[in-house]
């Protein structure tokens, strides 16, 4: 089992005054009750970034910055967009790639993922490439092969050298923010077959996380049958108690087997 990661996805929620609260609230409890064995990450919007790794940094709070999302361009005349490397200049270590919501919402396409993951470890930033079926694929059964399409896509012929940067979160886009967790046993599957494309792309060692209405009540049994290596967590990542609760069953459950 690889050390868990937990990853708050705030999406477009939080201003930076809310965010700032939030960050101080959870300095204030992983300070209290240090959380040991798992690797914690919050994503907040672009415009609160700056405040939130202020605090981070000044308050010596237990975790890393990372962004929702990165433009695939290094710079120039792309309105709208934020860099890799402004995003690192803000100390922020990790980026969500192809998200289904970017993915559904914005138009990123499978090649625009591709090379998105690839100006985020050109950098030397983590790249947590999101993939995850739709239901009606899911009824077909296709849900296997359309996994193995996205990741293909994303990572094949990816330099050894930035293989270690890559993450990957299983998302079904049924279960994101729609109260619907997959079972247990849909996870532990998926997350295997995940491990047996990921090691043919020769990315062995790769963390699998999932992300899908994840809460307090399911994160331990997501952890020890789901064999996940932690939670790409979005609405339970907006108070620090869920959040903090999910970070906590992840802790435990790599604690207890290690
Ligand atoms: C997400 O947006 O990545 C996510 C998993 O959301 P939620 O936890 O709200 O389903």
């Amino acid at each position: 089992m690889n050390r868990p990661l937990v990853i708050g996805n705030w999406k477009m929620n939080l201003d930076y005054v809310e965010a700032v609260h939030l960050i101080q609230q959870l300095g204030v409890v992983l300070k209290n009750k240090p959380l040991e064995h798992v690797d914690l990450v919050v994503a907040p919007p672009f415009v609160d970034i700056r405040s939130v790794t202020s605090v981070v940094e000044s308050e010596r709070v237990a975790l890393e910055v990372g962004a929702q999302h990165a433009s695939v361009h290094e710079s120039g005349a792309h309105t709208g967009e934020v860099s890799v490397s402004m995003l690192q200049r803000l100390n922020v270590g990790w980026v969500l790639v192809g998200h289904s919501e970017r993915r559904a919402m914005y138009a990123m396409t499978d090649e625009v993922v591709a090379q998105t993951l690839r100006t985020v470890v050109r950098q030397g930033l983590n790249a947590v490439l999101c993939v995850g079926e739709e239901l009606s694929v899911r009824e077909v059964e296709a849900h296997q092969d359309f996994v193995s399409a996205q990741l293909h896509a994303a990572l094949e012929g990816l330099d050894e050298k930035s293989r270690p940067l890559v993450t990957i979160a299983y998302e079904p886009v049924w279960a994101i923010g729609t109260g619907l967790t997959a079972t247990t046993t849909q996870v532990g599957e998926m997350t295997e077959h995940i491990r047996t494309v990921a090691a043919s792309l020769s990315l062995g060692d790769v963390r699998v996380l999932y992300g899908g209405s994840v809460n307090a009540d399911n994160a331990t049994a997501l952890m020890n049958e789901g064999r996940v290596d932690g939670f790409l967590v979005g609405g339970a990542s907006l108070k620090a108690d869920s959040f903090l609760a999910i970070a906590q069953a992840a802790n435990d459950c790599y604690d207890s087997k290690r």
